[in-house]
């Protein structure tokens, strides 16, 4: 019978398929105990199980290839890593032999055990580490229960259910032919949600739902832009797919032609269309649409998977990569933005901050740390020399930092000229507007940069109170509030009056609903993931600025948020408050 689940789509594309559901049992299973004769074969039967699972970590690291690939391996070795850990094998043998628990029951009791020691730290990071070993328990606890030929990821055409996705398996999947991903917890701004939308892989986040009402086998209708799934279709919903994918693929034909187009309003008014970058197809790919650049490249994600920080000479080769993929378009790296969701794992966050997203994040991480932020500039300055550079600075809220940072790289600058290196003679230096305190203090901040850019998905986060990372506040946490408008708004018409370039590098500018509202407010530069660049060029060429200014004016009036929706989405999602 046909049956809906609304959930937070994650990354677009619709998808017809069959449900593969990875429910982890292994977090259920029932207390079983053995007989003293069936021990040895226990041990056995589970020693059996860890080494299918380290083999087939193995066999999926050996067919990594393409951009994401070094990412990716991280993340297998780092789930290698906790499968060879001694402590969790000798801890379940321990419990099958002492207690007679069966392997079923001893990786429950020894996974609850571990969880419950992560939940009871207050960080992020840890708490990520907990998904990990989520993912290495639930791959030992399916190949305990391997059926010869059977595949606990997915197939050809599947959809997979899970409770959450790793990393480290996405491409593996969309390698297999698995059609799109639903998960009953994780968020649409996780680094899984920001690798499926690399690699173009459906996915559907927060259906809380799922296990209860799609079965293993049903036929799942996903889209993975709005969030909603269907179970088991009606012939009015496939004929309704259909017609959306022919529609999507004529969509896709004509955004194609406008590859080589330009971005100007009806009206007249030229538009630059920058990239954020997070990989190396991510570069090709801006550049091969014309991207007038790099307008955010994050360095944190190289700091994020390895659990060492990389040395300057690793540093220095990805960014120089990364300016000459650009070949002579400018290119701006973002100095580590590490602290709060984005902790690593080479352990240079602070561990146990009580607030980590109020706590030593961004610049002020780097500042706390001078060797490191030292082993960063110098690389950044060497790659400057390939071509054109912009050092951009998180987290911003006082000129103190700015000064800090400008005598880092005159120190840097010194020594390397003293090694004989190159720099580029000109690197402009500018900073994220994320902060309030940034935002507010603009006249104050800007005298010493060369350009602002501005984060709204932290800029947000702060004005409202509200963790961008929780579920819970998904439908809150939007840029439609007065507050947040007009905060952008002066933004923006600062820069226009001091002549400094303000660009908008958070999901904000290239999600192409709000195209209109911010060509209004006077943003010029948009800095956006390259697979939203050419709908975003299409509605710039679709609107006048002077259509644009006078919506603006109506937002910036709205009294509500129903009333701001109405107006920006042409519907409202709340009732009026
Ligand atoms: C932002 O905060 O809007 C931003 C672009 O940076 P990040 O998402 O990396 O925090
Ligand atoms: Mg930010």
């Amino acid at each position: 019978m046909r049956r809906a689940v609304q959930a937070q789509g994650a990354s677009r594309g619709l998808a017809l398929g069959r449900a593969r559901v990875r429910q982890s049992q292994v977090f259920d299973a029932a207390p079983e105990q053995i007989s003293a004769q069936a021990v040895d074969g226990e041990v056995e039967r589970l020693h059996l199980a860890f080494d299918v699972a380290r083999s087939e970590l193995m066999e999926m690291r050996q067919r990594l290839q393409g951009a994401l690939a070094h990412e990716l391996g991280e993340f297998l070795d780092l789930h290698g890593l906790i499968l060879d850990d001694p402590e969790l094998l000798h801890g379940l043998d321990d419990l099958i032999r002492k207690a007679n628990y069966s392997a079923d029951y001893a990786l429950r009791l020894q996974r609850d055990r571990l969880a419950s020691v992560f939940d009871g730290i207050d960080d992020p990071y840890m708490r990520s580490r907990r998904e990990d070993l989520d993912h290495v328990i639930g791959r030992v606890h399916a190949a305990l229960h391997r059926n010869p030929g059977s595949d606990v990821i997915g197939l050809a055409g599947d959809v997979l259910v899970a409770d959450t996705v790793a990393p480290s398996e996405l491409a593996q999947l969309t390698e297999r032919g698995v059609v799109a991903v639903i998960t009953t917890q994780g968020s649409a701004l996780s680094h899984s949600a920001i690798l499926a939308r690399s690699l173009h892989l459906p996915l559907v986040v927060g259906a809380h739902e799922a296990f209860a009402k799609i079965a293993d086998g049903d036929a799942l209708l996903v889209d993975g832009a709005s969030g909603e799934i269907i179970i088991e279709p009606d012939a009015d919903d496939l004929r309704r797919f259909k017609h959306l994918q022919r529609e999507t693929a004529r969509d896709r034909k004509a955004l194609q032609r406008l590859r080589d187009a330009e971005t100007i309003t009806l009206d007249g008014t030229t538009v630059r269309l920058f990239a954020n970058a997070e990989s190396r197809d991510d570069v090709a790919q801006a550049y091969e649409l014309g991207a007038s650049g790099v307008g955010l490249y994050r360095t944190e994600f190289l700091f994020l998977q390895g659990r060492e920080s990389p040395d300057e000479e690793q540093q220095f080769l990805a960014y120089r990569d990364l300016v000459m993929g650009m070949r002579g378009r400018p290119v701006t790296l973002r100095t580590l933005d590490l602290g709060a969701d984005k902790a690593d794992s080479a352990g240079i966050c602070l561990q146990g901050e009580p607030n980590p997203a109020l706590g030593v994040r961004g610049v002020r991480l780097s500042l706390s740390q001078p060797h490191l932020f030292r082993t960063q500039m110098r690389a950044l300055l060497r790659a400057s020399a390939y071509g054109k550079m912009n050092i951009l600075i998180p987290m911003v809220t006082c000129r103190e930092e700015i000064y800090a940072v400008r005598r880092l790289i005159v120190s840097c600058r010194e020594e390397l000229h003293d090694e004989n290196h190159a720099v580029a003679k000109q690197v402009n230096l500018g900073i994220m507007v994320e902060v309030p305190a940034a935002a507010l203090a603009l006249p104050q901040l800007a005298h010493d940069c060369d350009f602002l850019s501005v984060g709204t998905n932290d800029l947000v986060q702060y004005l409202l109170a509200m963790d961008r990372g929780n579920e819970a506040l998904a439908k809150s946490n939007s840029p439609l509030h007065p507050a947040v408008l007009r905060v952008l708004r002066d933004i923006l018409s600062f820069g226009l009056r001091r002549g400094i370039p303000v660009s908008v590098c958070g999901e904000m500018a290239g999600d192409p609903v709000f195209t209109r509202l911010l060509l209004g407010l006077g943003l010029r530069d948009f800095s956006l993931h390259p697979s939203n660049l050419l709908e975003v060029r299409r509605q710039i060429r679709e609107v006048s600025l002077a259509d644009c200014q006078r919506l603006c004016r109506r937002v910036l009036l709205a009294k509500d948020r129903a009333h701001l929706e109405k107006l920006v989405l042409g519907r409202s999602t709340t009732t009026g408050h």
